[in-house]
């Protein structure tokens, strides 16, 4: 029998997910704890991290390349934190496991269905409103709107962070 595991974006973080309701093995990656860290549900995904209830992993490269290469063809556009989720979706399946997405992100739903992965909606109303993005340039810090992906100044390529 395959094993369940649940993979988790931010929106998944901050809804509440994590803290052990979940019997299935949860991973996420790094820089989802990053984007979390920022935001209010800090110290709970911090204790579900030490506990041992999240893991921490980073994709295979070979996935992260064919994630890429599979986003690009449907024009679709990801964060860089959105592809590494998929890939390491991917790497689980690969692996023998049932992975499925945890998020309330319709981009990475409509990947997941795309990569034939499957994925779970967060059920919890007023997500919406707790989880805005801006784009942030890593180079000069300026802010965009969320449908930016480059620097107007700089042409860095921007980064996806939660508002405050
Ligand atoms: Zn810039």
């Amino acid at each position: 029998m395959p094993r369940k595991v649940y993979v988790l974006d931010t929106s998944a973080v901050i809804a509440g997910f994590v803290p052990g309701l979940a019997k299935a093995e949860q991973v996420t990656v790094q820089e989802v704890l990053e984007e979390a860290r920022d935001l209010c549900s800090k110290l709970e995904l911090e204790t579900a991290v030490t506990a041992g209830k999240v893991k921490v992993v980073d994709p295979s490269r070979e996935s992260l390349d064919e994630t890429r290469k599979r986003v690009a063809q449907t024009g679709d556009v990801v964060s860089a934190v959105d592809a590494k989720l998929l890939a390491l979706a991917l790497d689980l399946k690969r692996s023998g496991e049932e992975p499925e997405l945890v998020t309330d992100d319709y981009a990475i739903q409509n990947l997941a269905s795309l990569f034939g992965l499957s994925y779970q909606r967060i059920v919890m109303p007023g997500i919406k409103e707790v989880l805005r993005w801006e784009m942030v340039c890593p180079a000069c810090n300026r802010r965009y709107a969320p449908t930016t992906s480059q620097c107007e100044v700089c042409g860095s390529f921007l980064v996806r962070k939660p508002k405050r």
